[in-house]
């Protein structure tokens, strides 16, 4: 089975209808997305519709999602992301303020645990760095994790002797996923890659072969950027698309 991952679309759905299009060439069976469905971008409700709509979906809530239902301090966010946050309040149905207020930060599954930040702090946490990664690995016991919230690919591993090492993936390049190591794995961002490549960013997982492969997709990011400003949002919502950052 392949299952695609994918994190931090952040309401830009034109980003995610590329990805989706991936998805479906490769012939990729269920998703799982690791928060921040909603925030920054102009098609919240669009692209939560659109995601609810995925066969097989296993969805966790990131900060934004919950901020958006009033479940995260805005106080937390920077002065644009809360304005954003409070526009994207205006723009829910009722079932998409519904379908964010079920969501937890965390979900447990057979393939892999799911977190939007880390496992010790799965709504807010920024695991950057192998110091971090280690908290979470010694915070539970588990196989794989996928993750996002830093809208940068990238993967922890944790050898048999306690030994974590962080690697950046490069693009299309296969990495297998050993028995006997750890893993915490972040797909990189749909909606608002920050590695500097302004492609959406998501990963494939083969659950049998044990493979990873992360993929960049070029959307029309004019059109997401034309949405934002259209909808009012702070300009450099708009800008910061087309650098990745
Ligand atoms: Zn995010």
């Amino acid at each position: 089975m392949r299952i695609a991952v994918l994190s931090d679309i952040h309401g830009n759905l034109d980003a995610l209808d590329a990805v989706l299009g991936r998805c479906r060439e490769e012939g990729i069976g269920p998703t799982f997305v690791t928060g921040d469905i909603v925030g920054y971008g102009a098609e919240p409700q669009e692209v939560i519709d659109r995601v609810a709509e995925l066969h097989g979906v296993r969805m966790v809530a990131g900060n934004h999602d919950l901020a958006a239902v009033g479940r995260f301090d805005l106080e937390w966010f920077n002065r644009v992301a809360a304005t954003a946050l409070r526009w994207t309040r205006t723009v829910l149905s009722p079932s998409g303020r519904g379908l964010l207020e079920r969501l937890d930060p965390r979900s447990e599954g057979s393939t892999a645990l799911l977190v939007h930040g880390s496992v010790v702090d799965p709504a807010a946490e920024y695991l950057l760095d192998e110091e971090r990664a280690a908290a979470s690995f010694g915070h539970e016991r588990f196989e794989l994790c996928f993750f996002g919230h830093t809208h940068l690919p990238v993967l922890f591993v944790q050898d048999a002797g306690g030994r974590v090492e962080g690697r950046v993936p490069e693009p299309d390049a296969v990495v297998e996923l050993d028995g006997g190591h750890r893993y915490l794995v972040n797909p990189g961002s749909v909606g608002q890659p920050r590695d500097g490549d302004p492609r959406a960013s998501f990963l494939i997982f083969d659950t049998e072969a044990r493979r990873a492969v992360w993929h960049r997709v070029a959307y029309p990011v004019e059109e997401a950027q034309r949405k934002i400003r259209d909808a009012g949002l702070p300009d450099v919502l708009a800008e910061r698309l087309a650098v990745g950052r």
